[in-house]
Order: structure tokens, then sequence, then C-alpha cells
């Protein structure tokens, strides 16, 4: 299967580096959406949130204690987190990602 994301988190396809571990990659959106958007993304490949399963849910944690240090270190104090399921809420890549999106007002509810 080729995938955009699995590419980007081997290095396959270049991108700009937040952080990395073993288990999970961030990387800065390449159309940004706010002044500061980064994407973090499991290493292994899962679809959507509508793939996490108790088998794969522990890395789902994982990025979510990172998403909280990588805000602490960037000084991010307001932030928002997204994440889009499928194709009429805007899902573009079928890998998971949250993106992570600071540093202007936001509205609610999201369009
Ligand atoms: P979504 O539309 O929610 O699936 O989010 C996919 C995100 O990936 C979009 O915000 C794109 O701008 C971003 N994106 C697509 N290709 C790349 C890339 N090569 N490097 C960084 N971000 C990308
Ligand atoms: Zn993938």
């Amino acid at each position: 299967m080729d995938c955009l994301f699995c590419n980007i988190a081997s290095g396959k396809i270049p991108s700009k580096k937040v952080y990395e571990d073993d288990l999970c990659y961030a990387f800065y959106d390449i159309d940004p959406q706010a002044p500061t958007h980064f994407l973090v993304i499991p290493k292994a490949h899962i679809a959507s949130v509508s793939a996490v399963t108790p088998e794969n849910e522990a890395v789902v944690g994982h990025m979510f204690s990172v998403i909280a240090k990588l805000a602490q270190e960037l000084g991010l104090d307001s932030y928002r987190v997204v994440s889009n399921i499928g194709e009429q809420a805007g899902q573009s890549v079928f890998h998971l990602h949250f993106h992570v999106l600071s540093g202007r007002d936001m509205t609610w509810p999201p369009g």
C-alpha cells in the first residue's frame, strides 16, 4: 500500500519534522491553516480514528501526551486538536493524524 504519511513517517518523503520517537512522528502541515499547524501521526498505519481498536489504542494515548509536551515546548497556551474522519468531514489523507492548530482566534462550531 502506498500511503503518503507512511512514507513521511519513514523519511522516504521529506517533511519539516517537529518531533519523532519509536511510535509517532510530528511534522508541519504543508498548507498551514493557522500560524502554527503541525500533524501528529502514528508510525504504524491506522486509517483514521474509525480504525482505532483495543489492539492499537495505546499509540493514540501516547500521541496525546506528545501533543501536550510539544505544545508546552512551543509555548502554545491555547490550541485546537482536530481529526477529520471520512471524506465528508474533510479527511484527505487516510492515515490517522491529529492536526494541532494555534496562534489565531478560532470559531465554533468548526465549518
Ligand atoms: P486531512 O485533510 O484532515 O486528511 O489532513 C491532511 C493534511 O495533510 C492537510 O492539512 C494537508 O495540507 C496535509 N499534507 C498533505 N500532504 C502533505 C505533505 N507532503 N507534508 C505535510 N503536510 C501534508
Ligand atoms: Zn499510512
